[in-house]
């Protein structure tokens, strides 16, 4: 028997210990557009892969197209997506339990069990994932006192500085194989054969098991310490502020998510990263990265299908085709060309901007959901639906949130240093530099009221939002401005 490995197994933790089989599927890169450097690490890291003993690399069309051309049975893990389980739901196939994450189905379907499918709380996943795997815990208490520390992780971007005071993140050096990718990825766009957005660059991102654990042991020992205070943060100069970038290591399959939470842990207890730090950082990696995992699965196929707002607005192009020359706004037109630049933004740039201008402009959540998997190196369909759908665009109506996360530019003028080149004043709502966000904000409240009217936790704003003597010229400014901020 062989086994067939998917590019989101490519780690030493999802080897069967049988012969491996390997697709490089030009199909699949057609399916959608992607963003240059998102290929360039899916087809990197498959053709470093395959460089490895027992591994033949097959280069096929599509997954379909070569099963028909073969009459081999095989052994799978669990892939990470609806496509292909259905894929591998068939006689030719021996299929594992997933693997690369902290919990299992069957914990996660016992921890379940008693709430009936709803009225689940993260906190209370992440505080059993703690107390089962013990990580941070003194028997059954968890160090420090509390199994959160968020409060000490809120610090807004330090003043006056462009950057944040700590060592830049790991790269990597590309090789030939990195060469060879972008000679086809540019050959194949210029044949129409692909659709790629964003800009081509330097490869920032681990793609083998050797690249992954040395850019983890940097962060570790160079980053994870200023990782909490900064968190919530954001600075126009500072791209990956003092995040990890394992994201894309993680979900490729080439880190295990306990290793990661494992080596977190050692740096508190070596006194050579704060407990704050450690602790949001393991909660990411061990809590959240699992919960949006089972739940993507949980919710369904359909879930991406949900829109409780009724937003329909169409992308604008500058989103689109992520050019931000003629976009106004600082803050969006930042983080779009972040997008471009390299695929990648860190949480709040990601929720408090772009998700919440999506949500004020009410953009379509299904076609936002795709944006968002097709344009960032980390976007996997398993984990924005969630993200976005739920978190981000309260298109299922609560069933992730208790409200939606909106917010005016107050919020991103206290977290960042956005606000100080903008033509536009976050505490301005009405007139020529009225803050997009801001009216965007009140703007969202107005249209939205008779879905958010009965939601205890809207209640405030919306009072003050029917208060406001301005209700309809904000109204009627935003409708002008539409999506082109
Ligand atoms: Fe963004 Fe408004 Fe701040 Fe400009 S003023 S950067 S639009 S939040």
């Amino acid at each position: 028997m062989q086994q067939l490995l998917f590019a989101y197994q490519l780690g030493p933790h999802f080897d069967l210990g049988e012969p491996i089989v390997l697709l490089e599927s030009i199909g699949r890169l057609a399916a959608r557009p992607y963003h240059w450097q998102k290929a360039h690490l899916i087809l990197s890291a498959i053709r470093h892969r395959a460089q490895d003993d027992n591994v033949t690399l097959v280069k096929a069309p599509s997954y379909r197209e070569f099963l028909a051309s073969s009459a081999a049975s095989f052994t799978v893990v669990n892939p990470t997506s609806f496509g292909y389980r259905k894929l591998v739901d068939s006689e030719r196939f021996t299929v594992f339990p997933s693997r690369g994450f902290v919990t299992n189905e069957d914990r996660w379907a016992s921890w379940m069990a008693p709430k009936s499918g709803k009225g689940f709380v993260f906190e209370d996943f992440y505080r059993d994932t703690r107390r089962r795997t013990g990580l941070l815990m003194n028997d059954a208490v968890p160090i420090g006192g509390a199994f959160n520390f968020d409060h000490e992780n809120r610090l807004p971007a330090p003043k006056k500085v462009s950057s944040l005071p700590v060592a830049p993140p790991w790269q990597p050096t590309e090789d030939d194989i990195d060469a060879g990718v972008r000679r086809d990825l540019m050959r194949w766009q210029a044949e129409g054969k692909i659709q790629l957005s964003g800009k081509d660059g330097p490869r920032l991102f681990a793609v083998t098991r050797q690249e992954a654990l040395a850019a983890l042991t940097h962060f570790i020992a160079e980053r994870l310490d200023l990782f909490g205070p900064y968190e919530d943060a954001g600075l126009e100069g500072d791209w990956a502020m003092s995040h990890s970038l394992l994201s894309v290591p993680l979900n490729f399959g080439l880190l295990d998510p306990l290793e990661v939470a494992l080596a977190a842990e050692a740096a508190y207890h070596s006194g050579n990263a704060r407990l704050s730090s450690v602790e949001g950082f393991i909660r990411q990696v061990i809590g959240w990265r699992d919960f949006v995992w089972h739940l993507y699965w949980h919710f369904g196929e359909d879930y991406t299908g949900l829109n409780f707002l009724s937003a329909t607005a169409e992308l604008p192009p500058s989103w689109k085709e992520l050019d931000s020359t003629h976009v106004q706004a600082n803050c969006v037109s930042h983080t779009i060309a972040k997008v471009s630049d390299r695929g990648w933004l860190h949480h709040i740039e990601r929720l408090m901007i772009l998700g919440n201008v999506a949500m004020q402009r009410g953009f379509n959540p299904r076609e936002l959901n795709d944006w968002f998997i097709s344009s960032f190196v980390d976007g996997t369909p398993w984990v924005m639906p969630v993200n976005v759908i739920g978190m981000s665009q309260f298109a299922d109506g609560g069933m992730m949130s208790t409200k939606p996360y909106a917010g005016g530019g107050a919020y991103i003028s206290k977290m960042t240093n956005y606000c100080g080149e903008c033509p536009y004043n976050p505490k301005v709502r009405v007139g020529e530099n009225a803050c997009p966000v801001t009216a965007g904000y009140w703007a969202f409240l107005d249209r939205s009221e008779a879905e958010l009217t009965g939601n205890f936790r809207m209640a405030q704003p919306m009072a003050a939002m029917r208060k406001m003597v301005d209700r309809q010229a904000i109204r009627e400014q935003e409708k002008l401005r539409g999506t082109a901020l």
